[in-house]
């Protein structure tokens, strides 16, 4: 059955970002895959196969159930870490497949030994430390409990880790913020360390902490949105570009969005085109209706703004876009027909519409604009 629109993801894009990626971490670092927000919108079941076929074999989530659909979508064992929710009963279910997950308060901590001894092998945890994005994380406060917890627990928690996050590495706003941060961090290791709790791997660098702060890899990094190809912020990428004077881009873009014309319709000079009169025709026109709405993620801010691919050219949104359809100007396409491919996103012939692009009309962020797109897209692997 035709859907009304679908999404591609690149397998040689993916290699090229990985290598990249590597290249900036070197051999002893691990590449940890984050697929949190269904992989960033480009789908856990689709990636995450993908990626592990690339040589990933860390994957980090959000959340148990991300975890759950990631060990059934693997066709091969990978490290799965859960960075954020899990709901205590669920506690038991991770350390019997060997689910780790961070620990940011004692009550977890004690929940995780008591699940531990009820399975009977350890928890592998990751000890998350407060450095002052106050999100989570243990703070002095609360430390030494999870100190307490840890020693008489021993054999039933195992330190798989001890790390951080970064309170927006993406801005040199944050640079002061995220210094400090980097050195209570090291500071709090060495305090632990010093009193035996000496973790498998340290990590905290996210992409532009990754980029930015080399020194911040550690044992592990987290990365997201680079893998996807797309910066984490402009910014990230003229320093990188500053430090590395190449002619192109070391990233590409993996996800396209695609449709295709549901039909085609004659208006004439004066007339208001779809709901209300946001769009009056300046002359007669063709229009092209294309089966996406705000319902399928394309913003509603995109009403007469946005652009998409047709036969290699741009045509623009024309009027407001509705729920399921949008209208488009194909004026100017010379033989245009039902049926033929719209790109919402990605490259057609020599064009192209850019994450960029879509998520500054939709005043979105490029996280924002990929996480928003709805499930039930249905995705496709390409070459
Ligand atoms: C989302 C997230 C990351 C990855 O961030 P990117 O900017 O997409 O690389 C890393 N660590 C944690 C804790 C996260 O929540």
């Amino acid at each position: 059955m035709f859907q009304s629109s679908y999404i591609e993801l690149s397998t040689s894009a993916l290699q090229h970002n990985i290598r990249f990626i590597e290249s900036l971490i070197g051999p002893d670092v691990t590449f940890s895959s984050v697929i949190k927000g269904n992989a960033y919108g480009h789908g856990i079941e689709q990636f995450a196969p993908l990626a592990q076929s690339c040589g990933i074999s860390h994957f980090s989530v959000f959340s148990a159930d991300e975890a759950l659909r990631l060990q059934q979508a693997l066709p091969r064992p990978a490290t799965i870490v859960i960075m954020g929710y899990i709901d205590t009963p669920e506690l038991e279910w991770a350390v019997a497949h060997d689910i780790e997950f961070f620990v940011f308060e004692p009550d977890r901590l004690a929940h995780a030994a008591r699940a531990a001894k009820k399975v009977g092998k350890p928890a592998r945890i990751h000890l998350e430390l407060e450095t002052g994005m106050n999100r989570t994380g243990f703070d002095a406060g609360n430390l030494p409990t999870a100190e307490k917890i840890l020693q008489e627990n021993s054999d039933y928690l195992t330190l798989a880790g001890i790390c951080t996050h970064y309170a927006g590495a993406e801005s040199h706003l944050n640079h002061e913020r995220v210094l400090n941060q980097q050195k209570l961090f090291r500071e709090k290791v060495t305090q632990l360390k010093a009193r035996g709790f000496v973790p498998e791997m340290l990590h905290t660098a996210c992409s532009a902490a990754m980029v930015t702060f080399p020194e911040t890899h550690m044992n592990l990094v987290r990365v997201g949105i680079m893998q996807y190809g797309l910066w984490p912020s402009p910014e990230i990428y003229e320093k990188y570009l500053r430090q590395h004077p190449e002619p192109s881009n070391p990233l590409r873009r993996i996800i396209s969005w695609k449709s295709r014309i549901m039909s085609l319709k004659q208006v004439y000079k004066g007339e208001y085109i779809g709901y209300g009169a946001s769009f009056q025709a300046p002359q007669d026109m063709v229009l092209a209706i294309v089966p996406v709405g705000y319902a399928w993620g394309y913003s509603r801010s995109l009403s007469n703004q946005g652009q998409v691919l047709i036969r290699g050219k741009r045509a623009s949104v024309a009027g407001i876009v509705n729920m399921n359809v949008m209208m488009v100007d194909v004026t100017e396409i010379p033989d245009v027909k039902k049926d033929d491919e719209v790109v919402l996103l990605g490259h057609q012939y020599d064009e192209s519409i850019t994450v960029a692009s879509f998520a500054e009309l939709s005043t979105q962020l490029n996280y924002e604009l990929l996480t928003r797109l709805p499930l039930n897209i249905p995705r496709f692997v390409v070459d």
